[in-house]
């Protein structure tokens, strides 16, 4: 059986301690390869390293790191098949969907970060004719990247593009369940030329390698994405170390359908928010928030077309909807739905598993798309993510209780709006509560914009200029121009 190893200094290493994990194929159910069980000094070797490789690599001219880094897009690029197929079969999710979306977006964000360093700007303040402040922007040293499992080279490279990109090093901590792609991605590192140490990637367990990572002193800058309590966990020891710190975390999106919608749209984009993925992306609008006048009709319609996609093999080119990521989170997903109806919850379509799987996948963490209509908005249901195919519909009234059940949990990370009153999208987008709101649309994303959540779903953006800013530290240089010193002006 495949056992992957660490990359540290530019090699593919075994783990200190010589201990793996499983790694299970979740549409099978069975192990296929081997993971690195690290711990703290596995952590240790990759941060010195890292830190070993930093001058050099923070004092590269912009230009060479660019093209470094354009060359590892295009032998992801180039390799997208292999790439595509070893994050369908870690993950679950359809083939169609790593080839079109997933491993396109790892190359994207490559080339989105090593071209934005080449056309970087910074601040000049002139305090009148006695002074010039400049801003320099410099690399903050060895940063700790740890990474989820529902979108694992998409969420990794958004991290390390940017970190390596403004001169950083890195130790990255994939997700121990979906480390494949990580593992491919430092073979092309080594072919596209990165020098050693610039990138390291540490497999492992959070409560072990992610922790050592977040809790090395020599770790100065901490970018996690990842549930709200783990998100909790790294703060409560990164903080006190003052660490710069950017928290990714949970989401209970609501997804709000007026009257005035365009409603075929609205329906076929909130089929494909509440279930792309498995219903495992943060950005998955969970809370479908329809008013109240159409609300039999579009559940009605959202249940028929809900019914119609296809739970299969995701190998299959006609699969929508692929395997659930792991056990737990399948089992997680069953005992959510099982609350859900002791809640009182009317379950409208799915809610169980699929009646026939292919023999390949009968032991596969397969569940049917699930809607259920009937909660109020202070259960279980409606305030917890479930982080799985499920969607609760819930019908409102007007523009201000649309805005209140919107507002009514304690995430903030996205929502959409489906209106025709421009009026309306502009109202209440500014009053949600969400570090991002799509008006008539879902998870378009354009990379320059800023991106990250409110209250309990995150602290700090990614994405563009926010990015260069976090994994860049801001001096300010004054320089005195000729001529007497008027005071110290405090
Ligand atoms: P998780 O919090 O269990 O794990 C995320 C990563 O953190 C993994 O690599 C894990 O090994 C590591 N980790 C766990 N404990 C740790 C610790 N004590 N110290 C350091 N690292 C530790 O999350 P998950 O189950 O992998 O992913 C699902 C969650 O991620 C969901 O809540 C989802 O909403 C969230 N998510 C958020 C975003 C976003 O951009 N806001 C994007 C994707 C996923």
């Amino acid at each position: 059986m495949q056992a992957i190893g660490n990359f540290i200094a530019g090699r593919i290493v075994e783990p200190a301690g010589g201990r793996y994990l499983d790694n299970v194929d979740p549409a099978t159910g069975k192990t296929y390869s081997q993971v690195p069980h690290s711990d703290a000094r596995d952590v240790q070797a990759a941060v010195e390293a890292a830190r070993e490789a930093f001058p050099a690599w923070a004092a590269a001219p912009a230009e060479q790191r660019s093209a470094i880094l354009l060359r590892i897009a295009d032998l992801i690029e180039r390799s997208l098949e292999q790439f595509a197929m070893a994050e369908c079969i870690d993950n679950g999710k359809p083939l169609t969907r790593c080839r079109t979306v997933d491993i396109p977006r790892a190359i994207k964000n490559f080339r989105f970060f090593a071209t934005a360093i080449l056309h970087a700007r910074s601040d000049l303040h002139a305090t009148d004719r006695e002074a010039l402040n400049y801003t320099l922007r410099q690399p903050r040293g060895v940063c700790g990247l740890i990474s989820p499992w529902n979108l694992p080279l998409y969420l990794l490279t958004w991290k390390v593009a940017p970190a390596l990109a403004t001169g950083n090093t890195a130790v990255a901590k994939p997700s121990e369940i979906t480390p494949m792609t990580a593992h491919l991605l430092a073979q092309v590192c080594v072919e596209a030329g990165l020098p050693a140490g610039v990138l390291n990637i540490v497999h492992g367990e959070g409560p072990t390698a992610g922790a050592a990572l977040v809790a090395h002193p020599q770790v100065s800058t901490i970018s996690f994405t990842g549930g709200t309590q783990t998100g909790a966990e790294v703060a409560r020891v990164a903080a006190p170390m003052f660490k710069k710190l950017s928290l990714e975390l949970g989401g209970k999106n609501p997804n709000v359908v007026f009257a005035d919608a365009d409603i075929e749209q609205a329906l076929s984009v909130s089929v494909q928010a509440a279930f792309a993925n498995q219903g495992q992306i943060c950005l998955c609008g969970s809370r479908l928030l329809v008013e109240r006048s159409i609300f039999d009709d579009f559940v009605g319609r959202f249940v028929e077309k809900t019914r119609a996609l296809t739970v299969g093999d995701p190998l299959d080119a006609s699969t929508d909807q692929g395997a659930m990521v792991s056990k737990v989170q399948w089992m997680k997903t069953q005992n959510c739905v099982s609350l859900a109806r002791d809640e009182g919850g009317a379950v409208r379509c799915g809610g169980r598993l699929p009646e026939t799987m292919s023999e390949r996948c009968a032991q596969g963490y397969f569940y049917m798309p699930t809607a259920i209509t009937g909660l109020g908005v202070d259960c279980r249901t409606n305030q917890e993510e479930i982080f799985g195919p499920v969607v609760t519909l819930i019908p409102f009234d007007d523009e201000r209780q649309a805005v209140e059940l919107a507002n009514a949990t304690e995430y903030g990370l996205s929502a959409s709006v489906w209106t025709r009153s421009l009026n309306r999208a502009h109202r209440v987008a500014e009053r949600i509560e969400a570090g991002v709101v799509w008006v008539n649309c879902w998870l378009l994303r354009d990379l320059r914009t800023p991106f990250g959540g409110m209250k309990r779903s995150g602290v700090g953006r990614e994405g563009g200029e926010e990015a260069l800013r976090f994994f860049t530290e801001a001096k300010n240089v004054c320089v005195k121009l000729p001529g007497e010193q008027q005071g110290a002006n405090l």
